[in-house]
């Protein structure tokens, strides 16, 4: 299935009560090509009018911060774990995230990034439970042969100081970790990875 054709059945999804509350479904955006796969929590007051992911303040953000490593979002793909926004910004429950499970499993197995970057506790425990972004943001992770690298979600950094700069550090890093990526043939997709298990790639 092409991603156009399964973002089309995304916005007529009625899963989860999330359907009730929306004005616009936001699916995600960017090249179905895309190396890098960025996955955020859920849509905001912005993206929800709009049906578009990131485009409020902490899409501006993460817009320079995809700049100051050189890419665009034509370069990449954005997506959220829940495509409908959660009423007052609440966090999405566990049933809307099961809900919208199969919708973020196709669009990666369309996509097949190389590197999924995990934009927040909420996207990190999506893919790597049991894992504390405090501790683990910018360490990149193998699970069944994708590599996932957590880091602070952009809103996050907006509020609370200090976490700006741990951002862009970890941000500066992306370019680094998909090359080794490459360059390692991580991501080989014919080749069956043998065992759940989780390998710090030691950058
Ligand atoms: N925060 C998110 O997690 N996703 C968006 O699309 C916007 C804000």
């Amino acid at each position: 299935m092409f991603l156009e054709e399964l973002n089309n059945q995304i916005l007529k999804c009625e899963k989860c009560a999330l359907c009730e509350m929306r004005k616009n479904v936001v699916p995600g955006e960017g090249s179905s090509n895309a190396k890098i796969m960025f996955i955020g929590e859920g849509p905001g007051k912005n993206e929800d009018e709009q049906g578009r992911p990131f485009i409020g303040a902490a899409g501006k953000l993460l817009d320079k911060l995809i700049a100051l490593i050189g890419l665009t979002r034509k370069d990449i793909y954005i997506a959220n774990v829940v495509k409908c926004r959660p009423p007052e910004n609440r966090d999405p429950l566990p049933e809307e995230v099961e809900a919208c499970r199969p919708w973020l499993d196709q669009q990666i197995e369309i996509i097949k990034p190389k590197l999924i970057i995990l934009l927040g506790r909420h996207s990190m425990d999506r893919f790597l439970p049991n894992q504390k972004i405090s501790l683990d943001h910018g360490k990149p992770k193998r699970l069944n042969g994708q590599v996932y690298f957590p880091i602070y979600h952009p809103a996050a950094a907006l509020y609370r100081n200090g976490l700006l700069e741990d951002l862009e550090k970890d941000f500066k890093k992306i370019p680094k970790v998909l090359e080794l990526i490459e360059k390692s043939g991580v991501k080989n997709k014919e080749k069956k990875i043998e065992q759940v298990k989780q390998v710090k790639l030691g950058i």
